[in-house]
């Protein structure tokens, strides 16, 4: 990561709530083709959460936590700060000295963009400002929240907009929180209804929705130089598993998610 930072755009995008298991089942069935196509061997890598909401998981993110393998450690992470004894930074590591991965980026000359999603984002009060507080500039509208059909289009818009209007010299690193899988999604599957809700079904076709327009965000990222792209939920979401609903609580259906990052090589 000593590498990338300072040279290359960065980009994380953070699938709200996307279970591991969905993910995977879409990626096999060939329903992810743009997604799909960039991941490592077209496969997800099955991480854990390191929160169980989105508060907690992304703030755990920002100060250098991103989701843990699903395997036994110890694993070397990309960005850490500094603290004496850990033992998961190592040689290549990026390691910063401010308490968040965001403002590190900001002191290394990057312009830091959040593009939110989900309620902690929305800039309305006190909570929803912590998060995009951490960034120099930050978008919420209501057409990129939860209840709205066209969320992740708009938001790409957005993005899109954001990119065409830095100096071409600026280094950027945008996040992204997509809402699209958050509940409710009901309205992304054709024949779903308000009355039959949201579904592990629902939450595939919201995927879907995410998928085809999810190459435009990748296109415009790396429009000006190479981007390095994480990819990840930051929590799962439970549909009556084991007699469980939604998150924030300790179940493998919340605490597996899909992670994956590659590189975007600029379009000639
Ligand atoms: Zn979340």
């Amino acid at each position: 990561m000593n590498e990338v930072v300072g040279r290359d755009d960065l980009l994380l995008l953070t699938l709200d709530t996307l279970r591991h298991d969905v993910a995977v089942e879409l990626a096999a069935a060939g329903r992810l083709p743009n997604l799909a196509a960039h991941l490592p061997g077209g496969v997800w890598e099955k991480r854990h959460a390191p929160g169980s909401f989105t508060y907690a998981s992304h703030q755990a993110m920002f100060a250098g936590f991103l989701p843990t393998p699903a395997s036994p450690g110890p694993h070397p992470r990309l960005f850490a700060a500094r603290f004496a004894g850990s033992e998961t930074t190592e040689d290549r590591t990026f390691v910063f000295d401010t308490p968040d991965v965001v403002s590190a980026l900001a002191a290394r000359g990057y312009h830091t963009v959040c593009i939110g999603g989900v309620g902690f984002f929305n800039k309305r009060g006190a909570l929803g400002d912590v998060l995009p507080g951490l960034f120099q500039e930050s978008h919420w509208e209501p057409e990129f929240s939860v209840a709205s059909p066209t969320s992740f289009e708009s938001q790409v818009a957005r993005a899109e907009q954001v990119v065409s209007e830095l100096p071409a010299r600026q280094r950027l690193f945008l996040f992204l929180n997509a809402s699209a899988l958050h509940q409710p999604n009901w309205f992304h599957l054709e024949g779903a209804g308000r009355d039959t809700g949201d579904s592990r079904l629902t939450h595939a076709a919201a995927l879907e929705y995410v998928d085809r327009h999810v190459g435009r965000l990748f296109s415009a990222m790396s429009a000006r130089r190479r981007c390095f792209a994480i990819v990840c939920s930051d929590h799962g979401t439970a549909y009556g598993d084991d007699g469980y609903t939604g998150h924030r609580l300790g179940h493998e259906a919340v605490w597996t998610v899909p992670y994956s990052h590659f590189f975007l090589e600029p379009s000639a």
